[in-house]
């Protein structure tokens, strides 16, 4: 199967990263962000293969704030999630703050799902890691879930998508890749609950998965996007 196959089966709608961020500014202008009044905040996995989506975000609303952990899980808690709230231009009585948070994948140039390839190195790799090491736990039955002090985010991305899984169920990478785009979802969204008051902030939120394809382009499967101005939803769509 081609690169293109597997990406229009398992994620359909992708569309290439530049157009995806350019978008988000071309959705939330008529809602009255801009680049100066609003500050964006990135929850992408650590891989050096989601830094080019972070860098788009900045190019195109300026510096951003980190909330991402291991797999793109927002893990930062409730002390480093106000800090970002902190963060924002007050303009017009207000702060507009625009959340970008993506589970992430790779795809071969033979459309096998979770290959991907990295600059200067001759052998094929895996993306994302974090989830890989997960379901190998989970296929050899050997699984820890405690919270292990030297291992804090992967023990933390076990314990939330555990969750989700039935016993002695092995999802495959792509499933469990949309599974963990749920709970980056239900993680943030717990978040903005807690530290966000609709009364004095503008939001929007766009979630999805990064896909890494052949010649080290990404694309976006958009899974969640809205705004939420002066308390009042409006779904977005590209
Ligand atoms: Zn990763």
């Amino acid at each position: 199967m081609s690169f293109t196959n597997a990406l229009n089966e398992h994620f359909p709608g992708a569309k290439p990263e530049s157009e995806y961020v350019a978008w988000s500014l071309e959705a939330l202008t008529p809602h009255g962000f801009d680049n100066p009044n609003t500050i964006a905040c990135v929850a992408v996995c650590r891989d050096e293969l989601t830094r080019p989506f972070a860098a788009l975000v900045r190019k195109t609303w300026g510096e951003a704030f980190s909330l991402g952990s291991l797999g793109g899980m927002v893990l930062l808690g409730r002390t480093g999630f106000l800090a970002a709230m902190h963060h924002a231009p007050t303009i017009g009585g207000r702060q507009r703050y625009a959340f970008f948070a993506m589970a992430h994948i790779g795809i071969g140039d033979d459309g096998e799902i979770g290959r991907c390839w990295r600059k200067g190195v001759d052998e094929p790799s895996g993306a994302c890691g974090a989830l890989l090491a997960f379901r190998s736990e989970l296929h050899s039955g050997d699984l820890r879930v405690e919270l292990d002090q030297d291992d804090v985010e992967f023990s933390l991305l076990k314990q939330r998508l555990m969750r989700r899984l039935k016993y002695g169920y092995v999802p495959n990478l792509s499933r469990l890749t949309f599974l963990t785009h749920e709970v980056i979802i239900h993680d943030l969204e717990r978040m903005l609950e807690t530290a966000v008051d609709p009364t004095t902030s503008n939001y929007g939120v766009f979630t999805g998965i990064q896909i890494h394809g052949p010649d080290f382009k990404t694309w976006i499967w958009p899974g969640t996007s809205y705004a939420i101005v002066n308390s009042v939803r409006h779904n977005l769509k590209i």
